[in-house]
């Protein structure tokens, strides 16, 4: 049997177009070797891990990836064989707008509503505020241009809550748009 290199991806076109049509959204949850959720990645991502013995599959599904040389069932979840050293501080990881929204429970952390999001620096950049995690919050339009660049204290405008770096959870939920069944037993309560 020819090994499968990286150089040599499997195909996995036909699966997934077929499953694009049904409620497969085509990114496979990635365990650390301590079964803590780190990651999401591509179906042919994970299918290079699992084909290199790099990663085994928690979660398969009903349906397979076939190349010329090797069928695999499709992965929703796998688990990295060795410890991948994620920091645990992921202050490092970028800062999205969806992200902020996702860990903020897209809903704004001055008035609550959900409509008409934007991010606002909680101590303005003009007052010497970073664009850092504990810094920056999900705040609806309005309350954005009341508050503009006075500090909290000076309008009695305060975060809901103490706005912190996100954890690993807030990053797959953003990557997956969409949470599998099938991940949630794996994911942290607040993530599905
Ligand atoms: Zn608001």
């Amino acid at each position: 049997m020819k090994p499968l290199t990286a150089s040599a991806p499997i195909d996995v076109a036909p699966p997934l177009a077929r499953q694009r049509t049904t409620r497969d959204v085509g990114r496979v949850l990635v365990l650390n070797a301590t079964y803590e959720p780190i990651n999401v990645c591509s179906v042919r991502r994970a299918a290079v891990l699992l084909l290199k013995e790099k990663a085994d599959m928690i979660e398969r599904g009903g349906s397979e990836l076939r190349s010329e040389h090797h069928v695999l069932a499709r992965p929703i979840v796998i688990k990295l064989r060795v410890y991948a050293n994620v920091p645990r501080d992921s202050s490092k990881r970028k800062i999205t707008r969806r992200a902020v929204f996702a860990r903020d429970g897209w809903a704004c952390q001055y008035c609550g509503t959900r409509s008409n999001l934007t991010v606002d620096h909680v101590i303005p950049r003009s007052k010497g505020g970073l664009s850092t995690w504990e810094n920056i919050v999900a705040s609806c339009a309005p309350c954005n241009r009341r508050k503009a660049d006075r500090l909290p204290a000076q309008i009695n405008m305060h975060p809901r809550k103490a706005p912190r770096v996100p954890g690993a959870h807030v990053f797959i939920t953003v990557a997956a748009q969409r949470i599998p069944a099938a991940w949630r037993q794996w994911l942290p309560a607040e993530a599905a």
